[in-house]
C-alpha cells in the first residue's frame, strides 16, 4: 500500500489504542480496572442534554457558520470574561470539534515547514505528533532534576530563531502540577518580547485542589487581544465531563481566528449544531457541575495518593489538577511501554507509560474513574510488581497467583 511518509511517521494515540484494548478485553467479560481514562463516569450534564434535545427537536439540523453559532460564541465570551478577565469579540473566538482540533487549527495556522514549536516535558501525547503533522519540528524541553516543573533557563536556551510557538499545559496532563504563577508571568512576558506564540491549554485549568487557582495568562501582558501573542485553547470535554460532545475552542486576536476559520472550513465546514447547542447549554446552566467533577476529583486525588504511599519504591508528585498522577515507577522498571504491558496482561489494568509523554520510567494513572477502581487498580499493580505484596489475589472471583517475581 503506497501512503505518504508523513502519515507513516505519525503515531497511532497511545491513550485512544489503549481505550480500545481496554473495550475489546471488557466485552471478552474480562474484570479490566481502566486506570487509563481521560475522562470522568459523571452523566452529561442534564442542562446540556435539554439543550441538545431542544435542538434536535426543531428538526431544523443543518450547517453552521465555520466558527460556530452566536449564541454558543456568547458564551465562550462570557466564560472568557468571568475566568480570564478579558473581554474579546466575537471574531476573537473559533468553535472546534474539541479542543484536540483547536490545538491542530492553530499549529496549522501558525507553523511554517521546519519551524519549531517548544513543548514542555511532560507533555500531552498529541502535542509533538500535530507539531509534525504541519511539518514542523518538535522541540521538547524536559526538566534536568527529572521533576515536572519546567525551567524558564531552559525554556529560553531551546529557543531559536526558527521557534513559533511554546505550547503550555497547565494544569498537566499527564503529571497533574499546576505551573507556578512566576512561571506563567515570565513566559508570556517573554514571548510577548520575543513575538513566539505561546498556545495555552487550559482544558483542566477548573479542574485544581487544595484551594488552588491557575494563574490566568492574560495578567501578565499588557498587549491588547488583537496584538498579543497568547493564543487560549479550552473546551467543554475535561470542565463538564463532556468528552463525547467534541466542543472546544481557541481564543485568539481576529487575523488569527479568520485563518483558522478558513482552514477548519475547508476541513469540517464547522461542528454539529446539536453537540454546539450542548455545549451552550452546560455553559449557560448550572454551573455546579464543574464543582461537583472537581470534589470528586480531589476525593479520588487523596484516594489515590493514600494508595500510592504504601507502595515500596513508587515515588510520585502529588497532582493539584487534572484526572491524573504520573508516578515514578523505575524501581520496578525503566521501560515504561513493557511494564504497562506486564499490568494489563497479568494484572488487567490499564496504564498509560511514561515514555509516550516524554517521561520514560513512569506511568500515567487516572483518578477519574471509582473508588474502587483506585483502590483495587493500585492493589492489583502492587501484586503484580512488589515482592513484599502477597502472592495471590483475586480478581472477580478468579485466584490469580504471581508466579513471576
Ligand atoms: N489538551 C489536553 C492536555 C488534553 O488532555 C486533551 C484531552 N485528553 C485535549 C487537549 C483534547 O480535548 P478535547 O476532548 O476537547 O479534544
Amino acid at each position: 500500500m503506497s501512503v505518504s511518509q508523513l502519515a507513516k511517521s505519525i503515531a497511532e494515540s497511545p491513550t485512544l489504542k489503549l481505550n480500545e484494548e481496554a473495550r475489546v478485553l471488557r466485552e471478552k467479560g474480562e474484570a479490566v480496572i481502566h486506570l487509563g481514562a481521560g475522562e470522568p463516569k459523571n452523566k452529561a450534564p442534564i442542562n446540556a442534554i435539554l439543550s441538545a434535545a431542544a435542538k434536535l427537536n426543531t428538526a431544523d439540523i443543518k450547517y453552521t457558520p465555520t466558527d460556530g453559532i452566536p449564541s454558543l460564541k456568547k458564551a465562550v465570551i462570557k466564560y472568557t470574561e468571568e475566568n480570564y478577565d478579558r473581554v474579546v469579540a466575537p471574531e476573537n473566538v473559533i468553535v472546534s470539534a474539541g479542543a484536540k482540533q483547536s490545538v491542530f487549527n492553530v499549529l496549522y495556522s501558525i507553523v511554517n515547514p521546519q519551524d519549531e514549536v517548544i513543548i514542555l516535558a511532560p507533555y500531552w501525547v498529541s502535542y509533538p505528533e500535530m507539531v509534525k503533522m504541519v511539518y514542523g519540528v518538535p522541540v521538547i524541553v524536559t526538566p534536568e532534576d527529572g521533576g515536572f516543573y519546567p525551567r524558564m533557563e531552559d525554556v529560553v536556551k531551546a529557543v531559536s530563531s526558527y521557534t513559533k510557538a511554546i505550547i503550555v499545559n497547565s494544569p498537566n496532563n499527564p503529571s497533574g502540577v499546576v505551573y507556578p504563577e512566576e512561571f506563567i508571568a515570565k513566559i508570556v512576558e517573554f514571548c510577548e518580547q520575543k513575538g513566539i506564540y505561546l498556545i495555552m491549554d487550559d482544558i483542566y485549568h477548573k479542574l485544581v485542589f487544595d484551594g488552588q487557582t491557575v494563574p490566568v495568562c492574560f495578567k501578565y501582558t499588557k498587549k491588547d487581544i488583537e496584538s498579543t501573542h497568547i493564543i487560549v485553547v479550552n473546551g467543554v470535554s475535561k470542565l463538564y465531563g463532556m468528552t463525547g460532545f467534541r466542543i472546544g475552542w481557541a481564543i485568539a486576536s481576529r487575523s488569527l481566528v479568520e485563518i483558522m476559520g478558513n482552514v477548519q472550513g475547508q476541513i469540517t465546514s464547522c461542528t454539529s449544531v446539536v453537540l454546539q447547542a450542548a455545549a451552550e447549554g452546560a455553559m449557560t446552566g448550572l454551573q455546579s457541575v464543574t464543582e461537583s467533577l472537581r470534589l470528586m476529583l480531589e476525593n479520588n486525588r487523596n484516594v489515590m495518593m493514600q494508595e500510592l504511599s504504601s507502595f515500596t519504591g513508587v515515588k510520585v508528585t502529588k497532582p493539584n489538577g487534572t484526572y491524573y498522577c504520573l508516578p515514578d515507577f523505575r524501581a520496578y522498571s525503566n521501560k515504561s511501554v513493557e511494564l504497562s504491558r506486564l499490568l494489563l496482561k497479568k494484572a488487567l489494568v490499564v496504564t498509560v507509560p511514561g515514555k509516550e509523554f516524554g517521561m520514560e520510567g513512569h506511568l500515567r494513572l487516572s483518578y477519574a474513574g471509582s473508588i474502587k477502581d483506585i483502590t483495587e487498580g493500585v492493589a492489583r499493580i502492587k501484586w503484580a510488581l512488589d515482592p513484599h505484596s502477597p502472592n495471590e489475589i483475586y480478581i472477580g472471583d478468579r485466584k490469580l497467583v504471581r508466579d513471576w517475581l
